[in-house]
């Protein structure tokens, strides 16, 4: 297991490209189709399994705890979730991680790097291409467009729509923009 008594450094990131989100929506969109059986809410515990990643909930030293949701050690396959979120943010965290490890893990390995960590603290408008594709990713697994366009026509109100797909209200709101976009 990681030490994480040792300070965590973030990757190096590759901030000469810009986030390619069509990629990110397209792979969440597959292992939606693949291990989801298109129902909702979407379990990532499972979709993790599937993909042959352990999911394990840790609690960080409170320093750590309070820069870190969750992290993805690529080399042991392990997803490590700060044990101190509400669920609806460890499910995201964990999806969030499952898109480092569905997009990024070839890079990933060239870098020999071992972890990616999800910080709430990237300052706005300065998260590296990486983070807004795993972002994207989980947002679009979690809540497949398709579906949020279904419930929609019969349920408007965000907080209902946050619980049906199991999270924040603020993931509902950037979806829906997308909904509204295709009209
Ligand atoms: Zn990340």
């Amino acid at each position: 297991m990681a030490n994480f008594n040792q300070e965590l450094q973030p990757p190096i990131y590759d901030r000469s490209r810009s986030a390619n989100f069509e990629r990110a929506k397209k792979a969440a969109a597959s292992i939606f189709s693949q291990y989801c059986d298109n129902c909702v809410p979407v379990d990532p515990l499972k979709v993790a399994r599937l993909l042959g990643l352990g999911v394990q909930f840790t609690q960080f030293r409170s320093e750590i705890s309070q820069n870190i949701l969750g992290l993805l050690e690529i080399g042991q396959n392990t997803i490590y979730v700060n044990s101190e979120l509400p669920t609806n943010r460890a499910t995201f965290t964990i999806a969030h991680e499952i898109g480092h490890f569905v997009l990024h893990r070839p890079w990933a390995e060239s870098q020999q790097y071992d972890a990616f960590w999800r910080s709430p603290n990237w300052a706005r408008g300065n998260k590296p291409p990486e983070e807004q594709e795993a972002d994207c990713f989980a947002s679009n697994l979690l809540v497949p467009r398709h579906i949020l366009k279904n419930f929609m026509q019969m349920e408007d109100d965000d907080r209902a729509l946050a619980q049906a797909f199991c999270v924040s209200e603020d993931v509902i709101f950037y979806a829906k923009q997308d909904v509204i976009w295709w009209r």
